[in-house]
């Protein structure tokens, strides 16, 4: 199922989205919960999977005036991101700083605050005032859909609801002038998200999905999630050794070569280009810099 958020008519709904239409299950009468309101809501319920099942689209519920909004506009926790998890872009960042290409042998976590959330063809700032190193990194991410701790990695598919597509927008100036990323990796509309999640039942093998980045057409990155370092099973596992991961949690699974700063000569985001995210089997995501 590939499911999303919106606004129609400037109210909030959760929409299903098949072939190509827009179906928002809040339109027929029996569906007066929030689920059908908020993805955050629909995906902590305790009826979650028999709610989705019983649902049938029917066309008094099909729209085509909405505007799409990310997945979770506003994730309820911080975006965990995995950093340096391709080789190939470790090597990029290597060679940048002068250093030898190794392998993390744990994984490297930060986050981006939630606040940061912006969906499909919404702007990304470009304030000069800000940064004038703002960079691309097209991200599988996972949704979480079921609350657990310490979980093994036969058991990860259990907690994993759905796949969307993250653009971890980064201010390199400010990542690499202070001593963590938060900062450089949280600037407004820093984490472009959507256009759809794409539940895990859909997605026959997340480890074999084509991801590219275009910057105005062009591609800038391309890369396979066959590359991570750490597969899916192992990031799950290990945040969740000391930390309970939550239904709705967003986790970045780190972003291919390719990116701006370690292009030759370097290249950054500027007004008036377009970014685009694709990840075979969700979508495009789409936005311009403003
Ligand atoms: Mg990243």
């Amino acid at each position: 199922m590939r499911l999303g958020t919106c606004l129609h008519h400037n109210e909030q709904y959760v929409f299903i989205e098949r072939e190509g239409h827009y179906y928002l299950p809040a339109l027929a009468a029996e569906n007066t919960g929030d689920e059908w309101r908020s993805l955050q809501t629909l995906i902590a319920h305790p009826q979650r999977d028999s709610l989705l099942s019983a649902l049938e689209l029917s066309a008094d519920m099909q729209v085509d005036d909405i505007t799409l909004l990310a997945p979770l506009p506003r994730p309820n926790k911080n975006i965990i991101c995995m950093g340096l998890n391709y080789f190939d872009h470790i090597a990029e960042a290597a060679d940048f700083a002068g250093r030898n290409a190794k392998k993390p042998t744990a994984p490297i976590v930060f986050t981006k605050s939630n606040a940061c959330v912006i969906g499909p063809d919404s702007p990304i700032p470009d304030d000069p005032e800000v940064s004038e190193q703002l960079d691309w990194e097209v991200e599988l991410a996972i949704i979480i859909g079921k609350t657990g701790k310490k979980i093994p990695l036969d058991k990860v598919h259990e907690h994993i609801f759905a796949y969307t597509i993250v653009n971890d927008i980064s201010a390199r100036d400010l990542q690499f002038a202070h001593k963590q990323f938060y900062i450089g990796k949280s600037i407004d509309g820093g984490c472009p998200m959507g256009p759809v999640m794409v539940t895990s039942d859909e997605i026959a093998d997340p480890q074999a999905l084509v991801l590219t980045c275009r910057v105005n057409g062009v591609e800038k990155q391309a890369g396979s999630t066959a590359q991570m370092i750490f597969d899916i099973p192992s990031i799950v596992s290990i945040l969740s050794r000391s930390m309970t991961l939550e239904a709705g949690d967003v986790i970045a699974t780190g972003t291919p070569d390719g990116v701006g700063f370690a292009r030759k000569p370097p290249e950054f985001l500027k007004s008036g280009d377009v970014v685009e995210c694709e990840i075979e089997s969700i979508g495009i995501l789409r936005n311009p810099v403003v």
